[in-house]
């Protein structure tokens, strides 16, 4: 199109334009093909350089439309190289998954169908693949037929989303409706939780305004598992909240004989299974999981240890009616269906369909292609701590029976040493952590893509750290 065209077109004329010829999405498909081409070797973490160069989008917001051509050039060339590689296999922060293959086509194709998932009426797909996609994961984790879900951005919403459902529930049981009345005089609510508890879970119960002064924390043992002898006396006002991994070392709490003491007092027992509740789909490791059927609500990740696109969590919930009734809200204009209507089951009402990518990563697995998937994560850490621990200096500093590994060298200042060069190095990127008062750095193994040969070259990275750090 001849440049001196433009001013005469609208925008509407200019956009089918792109939409007429597809140069735009040609292009973005060409830039996809070299990213893949290079992230799975490339520099783990941007460079300086790609990180100064970000200043380009320092700018005023434009008063004129751009070229589209132009806006998707400028994401290619300074926003590639700014990204953090955790696509490949030596991404080890945080608890970041990389995404399964099919996941990626299936999020490039379903971008284009721009579903939302409200309700039946605005997306039946999106409805059918959640009601599907509920089933198989309350079968895939064991947990009681009725369970319902709802589909949320991450754990972070999804131990909102269960903690909600406790509030009323608990409240309701009293014969307080916490949704007309509020908290404002209610009956007491009590939180009882481990000292090791993630900081989601205290942000959750701030935004509920049920108070972190008043969360009565339990002791944990030295892999941060609450000690269940020193579990106060429970009773129909309690929530409990457990975690399937501990963010730091990955540990399980003793879910058997806490959650069937807690039942029996008329507790209500909230897990947090961020990654850790994946445990419960492979043989040989779900045994950390044992007991978790009958707790009342669990709040799991797609995006971690699953491996879909972010953002991707889950609230399951055995009250189905507490749930919804937590997240209800109607309109003149809401049309409620016979078939799922999604927004009940979350705190928003207009979400992305999230959905389409979790369910054809999980068609695409099924339970075998899971089970093998997570077992590699969890042999590659395991390959982790054999090969750390047998270069001088370090130490294991966790049991490792899931993914996480903890690292320590010598003393605190050397570990902040080890762990600024490693990152430096970008061969691989693992973040820092504080361990019962101990600096640490944490490995989090959660990439379908990490290889055998990516952990050896990570631990070479590490030992490069030491050289130069004792050459100083
Ligand atoms: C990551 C994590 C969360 C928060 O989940 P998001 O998906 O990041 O919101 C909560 N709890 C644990 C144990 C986690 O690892």
């Amino acid at each position: 199109m001849p440049r001196d065209s433009k001013a005469e077109k609208t925008i509407q004329e200019k956009m089918f334009q792109e939409m007429k010829t597809r140069n735009i999405f040609d292009q973005a498909h060409h830039y996809v093909y070299s990213y893949l081409d290079q992230v799975f070797e490339r520099n783990v973490f941007p460079t300086e350089e790609a990180i100064t160069d970000l200043r380009i989008f320092d700018e005023e917001m434009p008063i004129e439309d751009s070229d589209a051509e132009a806006v998707i050039y400028l994401l290619h060339r300074y926003g590639n190289p700014a990204t953090v590689a955790s696509l490949g296999g030596r991404y080890f922060g945080f608890v970041t998954g990389s995404v399964v293959p099919v996941g990626l086509a299936t999020k490039s194709l379903s971008t284009y169908w721009d579903q939302v998932s409200a309700m039946y009426v605005i997306s039946p797909l999106a409805s059918k693949l959640e009601s599907v996609v509920e089933k198989w994961l309350v079968d895939l984790f064991n947990l009681p037929t009725g369970t319902s879900a709802g589909f949320v951005s991450g754990t972070s919403s999804a131990n909102l989303c269960g903690l909600a459902a406790a509030r009323y529930r608990l409240l309701w049981k009293q014969n307080w409706d916490v949704n007309e009345k509020g908290l404002f005089g209610a009956p007491k609510i009590r939180i009882v939780t481990g000292q090791h508890a993630h900081s989601a879970v205290l942000k959750a119960v701030a935004i509920l305004g049920l108070g972190k002064a008043n969360i009565e924390f339990v002791d944990v043992d030295n892999q941060g598992r609450i000690n269940v002898d020193e579990i106060p006396d429970l009773d129909e006002n309690t929530i409990v909240i457990l975690q399937a991994g501990n963010v730091n070392s990955g540990a399980f709490d003793d879910f058997e004989p806490i959650i069937k003491h807690a039942r029996s007092t008329g507790a209500w027992v909230h897990i947090d299974g961020a990654f850790g509740l994946w445990a419960a789909a492979v043989d040989s490791h779900k045994h950390l999981t044992a007991g978790i059927e009958n707790a009342d609500s669990w709040a799991v990740d797609a995006h971690k240890t699953l491996n879909t696109p972010y953002d991707s969590g889950i609230i399951l919930c055995r009250d189905s009616e507490a749930l919804s009734s937590a997240l209800h809200m109607s309109a003149g204009y809401i049309i409620e269906s016979h078939e799922r209507d999604g927004m009940f089951y979350t705190p928003e009402m207009s979400r992305r369909a999230r959905i389409i990518e979790l369910w054809s990563i999980m068609k695409y697995l099924g339970r075998d292609g899971i089970d093998q998937m997570i077992s590699i994560m969890v042999e590659r850490a395991r390959q982790f701590a054999q090969e750390i621990r047998a270069v001088e200096g370090f130490s294991v500093e966790n049991d490792v029976v899931f993914n996480q590994v903890v690292i320590r060298y010598q003393d605190d200042e050397l570990t902040n040493q080890v762990l600024q060069k490693v990152q430096d190095l970008r061969e691989c990127w693992a973040g820092g952590s504080t361990w019962f008062g101990k600096k640490v750095i944490r490995v989090s193994v959660c990439s379908w893509a990490t290889t055998s040969e990516d952990i050896t070259r990570s631990v070479n990275s590490f030992k490069q750290a030491i050289l130069s750090i004792n050459r100083k």
